[in-house]
């Protein structure tokens, strides 16, 4: 008789800023094995996104209609974007034994959660409120309207951080990585 081992999913939030993007890029690429959602938003591209690597780009039509088609596991409206995690590729990875990451917001997190119970949740808080909003600024991606709003709903979703099961601080890339590495290798 053979068993199927399941992946485990592994969902990866953070106040905007934080750096968790850089964190998960860093971790796919230590361990191939490994793979990453890629969702789908109705927001702006940044100089840095490609489409279908970073997300993918849709009108607000065509992401209400992945809605309709039940083909997201989960979605929000963040700061006035919709974003959402594609089902199908979550399903096939697990189904075939292999992690999955997830790198969403708080409110998308908690709702995995109830989907998936067994789902590792990680928050990765910044050293201090103000080293956040100094690397939010940095960015120069915002502006001044997108940039208060990011901050406050960053105030929101560290209230949040408790209904984590563990929280890693960004002190510095190599820390983090390796913290979130030894989580992966525990679970
Ligand atoms: P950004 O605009 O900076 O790329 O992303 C804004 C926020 O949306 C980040 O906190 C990011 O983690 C979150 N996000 C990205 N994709 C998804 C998704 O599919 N679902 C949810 N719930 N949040 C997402």
């Amino acid at each position: 008789m053979t068993t199927s081992k399941k992946g485990l999913l592994y969902v990866i939030s953070g106040p905007s800023g934080v750096g968790k993007g850089t964190i998960c890029k860093e971790i796919i690429k230590r361990n191939p094995s490994i793979s990453i959602s890629i969702s789908a938003t109705t927001r702006k591209m940044r100089e840095e996104d490609i489409e279908g690597v970073t997300y993918y780009f849709k009108t607000i039509a065509e992401f209400e209609e992945m809605i309709e088609n039940n083909s997201l596991l989960e979605w929000t409206n963040y700061n006035g974007n919709y974003y959402g995690t594609p089902v199908a590729p979550v399903k096939d990875a697990l189904n075939a034994g292999r992690d999955f990451i997830l790198e969403i917001e708080v409110e998308g997190a908690l709702n995995v959660k109830k989907i998936f119970p067994d789902a590792v949740l990680i928050f990765v808080d910044a050293p201090s409120f103000a080293d956040l909003e100094k690397r939010l600024k940095g960015r120069g991606s915002e502006t001044d309207e997108t940039l208060k709003a990011r901050i406050n709903r960053a105030k929101e979703e560290l209230l949040l951080k408790d209904k984590y099961d563990y929280v890693v601080v960004n002190n510095t890339l190599e820390t983090a990585v390796s913290e979130i590495e030894n989580i992966i290798k525990g679970e």
